[in-house]
């Protein structure tokens, strides 16, 4: 076993310079050996850079969306003379761009936006499929149904990414969240069908499911407690 003559680091027999301060180890009664287990890499290794930057990718998604935008396109205008069916592609193709590309390159409050430009773009692509089939169905389903429900998906995307993005997520505290998401979603996808389908607005079948949640998060904070109490009292007692 040799010490750094210079800092007095523990030596591994493999090592010819200290690797702290790098200097040379010269220690006539043990000499290096190079073949001996070495806790540090030999040499460094450097991340190979991406192949495709992320404005390559958001061109590369953009041609692919457009080729088969394009063919439904032309294929729809020869077959029928007019562009009918494929508004639904081109409307789809669409939202699959602004839920791919847009993400690639915005850099500051990524998650924000991208929410913030998928729910604009799904909304819309509602909205004109029904418009579009209005006249044979006669229902606004949109502003009732489709457009609550779409808000309440995207706040609940934001407040699960908040909550784990602002306080270092346990196993538990993880839990505890998604387990009261779902709780709260599901009242919340209740009452707005209710309200579409003219139905009072009184909670059925998901109240049970809420409170089911409530108590399993309450019995998880309970457990974290628990665990946290036995760590202090461990600490306390030096175990
Ligand atoms: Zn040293």
């Amino acid at each position: 076993m040799s010490y750094c003559v210079n800092c007095g680091v523990e030596l591994e027999p493999a090592e010819q310079k200290c690797p702290l301060c790098g200097t040379p180890v010269v220690n006539p009664n043990h000499p290096c050996d190079p073949h001996a287990w070495s806790a540090y890499p030999r040499r460094v290794q450097e991340a190979a850079p991406s192949l495709l930057s992320r404005k390559t990718t958001a061109a590369v998604i953009s041609a692919a969306l457009v080729l088969p935008a394009g063919i439904c396109l032309v294929c729809n205008y020869l077959i029928t003379g007019a562009v009918t069916w494929s508004i639904y592609i081109l409307l789809a193709l669409a939202v699959v761009w602004v839920a791919s590309v847009p993400p690639l390159l915005i850099h500051r409050g990524t998650l924000f936006w991208a929410i913030g430009l998928d729910v604009a773009a799904v909304g819309g692509f509602l909205y004109v499929i029904n418009r579009l089939t209005y006249p044979m169905t006669r229902t606004n389903w949109f502003d009732t149904l489709a457009l609550p429900l779409l808000l309440l998906g995207a706040a609940t995307v934001l407040f699960v990414s908040a909550a784990f993005r602002y306080r270092q997520p346990g196993k538990l505290y993880g839990c505890i969240v998604c387990v009261m998401t779902i709780g709260v979603l599901l009242l919340g996808v209740e009452l707005i069908t209710n309200a579409y389908l003219g139905k009072a607005l009184s909670p059925h079948w998901s109240l049970p499911i809420l409170i089911l949640c409530a108590i399993l998060a309450l019995f998880l904070i309970v457990i974290g407690r628990k665990i946290k109490l036995r760590n202090h009292i461990k600490k306390r007692l030096h175990m």
